[in-house]
């Protein structure tokens, strides 16, 4: 850090850089007493704590300055005392002597020790946020989001990115969760929309021969919250003109690449390409985790002609949980087998078999469980030999249609590797689902994946319309635009998700630039010409006038940030978040409003309090 350059008139030194460079020399620290310890009737130790860490000085016993209490303090840098060293403190081996101190701020106890090692209630920190933010892991996590917004924005600049703000104040955008709505005082009974993303206000900056757009926005979406969901969350939001799918993803890539290595000093080394289909088939999931060997493996040839209605197809999934190659142990315990069960049935399954392997050897295949006596020898060994498992091995499976046979797996392979059915299951292999690993603060054993060609549609609503997988202006692939009418869900989209760790770090696409197309889709997706026109009419008629084919991505800053700092809450990397029910303890929001502001909105609400 530059120190010199951001010292101020009332300090000459920061606390936690001090050095042998200062020894012998006269030095001023600001900041909080971390901590007073008395010395006999005149002597205190003050530890005082700013953002760069903590000092000792020694004052005079007489002086007041308790925890938390804001000081000066002017001194003489000294060697500690021989055997009085603190190796746990980058300053342990000095202290400030011959203090004076001045007292800038007196201070209450704090509701919670300021230290990186507490066990307060998540809503008293929220409420007393601006003490929990002093404390170092905090500290170091806005800092840290502080460089990976600079290291991103650089890559922006230099590769030819135009900063420019669009409107908060707007109308609704296409992403398809419920909208923040803003009354407006102006033109009463109507309203604005809070964006769910810039999405349409970039792709308006592309038919002004903007050329590369990037914003660092806020999104604001009115969803339930949860470990890595707010109400409002920051995208690095960019669009770039006369592109393919390729140039966004290597553009994105290096600025990802670029903030991972500068914030961590190594780059992620695997960076890989997966379409939806194979991810699915593979991993279970389109967010893989390929840190993990752990596959899923297709049993349906397997099981074609079984008797057993629990593996009877249309698609059979199984996940190979290793033992340690010993026949004396019996696999998976009955207790956890129980809680996989259970899982699967929460993940939308009608249940999960299991087989323990007692014995592996072709011919004498002897497997525990209670399906095994309804099982031909032949579907055993073919069993035993797809999975390629040996004795102590435990094999569990889903019988199911194909997405939901992958998505149970998927939902199975997370939980085995999240630790909380336990890693050992899991090969020892890889780290957390929630991102908390040391890895990723280190940046080592990295997987950053790239997976394309998602479904254009993804299921239907209420209305028995289909719905977007990513949004209404998502160029359909070219090679599948004949299915349209008659096999819409088997249309693949040019829609790309970047995954980190097993944590989606942002999609984009290629837009739709045709309003031929883009009537087209809009009818499939259920929306009458009018109701596109008064939605989404001013894009339309922007595109009468000239638009450059285009297409772009948005990473989620928070979540970026929070698996780089080994997070796993984004919480923990938002300097004012909400509780989870959208509370702020600090301020109190949301409120009510006084009645004179409700009545020049023109408004009253009915039925509550
Ligand atoms: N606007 C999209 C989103 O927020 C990202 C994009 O397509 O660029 O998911």
């Amino acid at each position: 850090m530059e120190e010199l350059a951001s010292l101020s008139s009332m300090r000459t030194r920061y606390c936690g850089l001090l050095g042998e460079k200062d020894l012998n020399t006269q030095v001023t620290v600001c900041g909080w007493v971390a901590h007073r310890r008395e010395h006999g009737e005149h002597l205190a130790f003050l530890d005082v704590r700013d953002h760069t860490g903590i000092v000792q000085c020694v004052v005079d016993g007489g002086l007041e300055a308790r925890t938390e209490w804001v000081v000066c303090v002017t001194g003489i840098l000294r060697r500690r005392p021989a055997g009085t060293e603190n190796d746990s403190l980058g300053t342990g081996a000095v202290e400030l002597t011959e203090c004076t101190l001045l007292v800038l701020s007196a201070a209450q106890p704090p509701p919670f020790p300021v230290e990186d090692r507490i066990d307060a209630d998540e809503a008293l920190r929220m409420r007393y946020r601006f003490v929990d933010l002093r404390r170092p892991r905090m500290q170091r996590n806005l800092r840290l989001r502080s460089k990976v917004l600079e290291s991103l924005r650089r890559s922006m600049v230099e590769q030819g990115f135009c900063e420019v703000e669009t409107p908060l104040l707007w109308t609704p955008t296409p992403e398809g969760a419920r909208e923040f709505v803003v009354p407006s005082r102006l033109r009463r009974g109507e309203c604005y929309v809070l964006p769910q993303s810039p999405q349409i206000a970039k792709q308006l900056l592309m038919v002004s021969g903007m050329d590369r757009y990037f914003q660092v926005a806020r999104c604001l979406r009115d969803e339930d919250l949860r470990a890595d969901r707010q109400f409002e969350f920051t995208q690095l939001d960019m669009e770039a003109s006369f592109v393919d799918a390729e140039d966004i993803r290597r553009i994105v890539t290096d600025m990802v690449q670029r903030a991972i290595g500068y914030v961590t000093g190594s780059h992620p080394d695997m960076v890989s390409t997966i379409t939806w289909r194979e991810s699915m088939d593979r991993f279970g999931t389109d967010k893989p985790d390929l840190r993990s060997p752990m596959e899923l493996i297709d049993l349906t040839q397997c099981f074609a002609a079984t008797e057993v209605k629990a593996l009877s197809g249309p698609c059979v999934k199984a996940l190979v949980v290793k033992g340690n190659g010993s026949a004396a142990q019996v696999g998976i315990s009955r207790n956890i087998l129980d809680g996989l069960v259970e899982h699967a049935r929460k993940l939308g399954g009608k249940g999960l078999a299991w087989f323990r392997v007692k014995d592996a050897t072709p011919g004498s295949v002897e497997l525990d469980s209670p399906l095994t006596k309804f099982l031909s020898t032949d579907e055993q060994d073919g069993m035993v030999r797809a999975c390629n498992v040996s004795a102590g091995d435990t094999v569990l499976v889903v019988s199911d249609a194909w997405r939901v046979a992958c998505e149970v797996m998927g939902g199975i392979r997370a939980l085995l590797l999240s630790g909380v059915a336990g890693q050992k299951l899991a090969n020892g292999s890889g780290t957390g689902e929630d991102g908390t690993s040391e890895d990723a603060v280190q940046g080592r054993n990295m997987s950053l994946v790239w997976v394309i060609d998602f479904p254009l549609f993804d299921g239907m609503d209420d209305a028995g319309n289909l719905v977007s997988a990513h949004h209404p202006f998502t160029m359909p692939h070219p090679d599948d635009i004949g299915l349209l009418g008659s096999d819409p869900t088997s249309v693949r989209s040019l829609a790309y998700d970047l995954v980190l760790n097993g944590w989606e770090l942002g999609s984009g696409s290629i837009r739709i630039h045709d309003p031929q197309v883009q009537r087209r889709i809009f009818s499939t997706l259920g929306l009458s010409d009018e109701d596109a026109a008064s939605r989404f009419g001013f894009l339309l008629d922007a595109f009468r006038y000239g638009v450059p084919p285009h297409g772009g991505f948005a990473i989620g800053v928070d979540r970026l940030v929070a698996l780089l700092a080994g997070e796993s809450s984004i919480r923990n990397v938002i300097a004012f978040p909400k509780t989870q029910t959208g509370y702020d303890p600090l301020t109190g929001a949301p409120k009510e409003v006084s009645p004179t502001v409700l009545a020049e909105l023109g408004m009253s609400f009915r039925g509550v309090r």
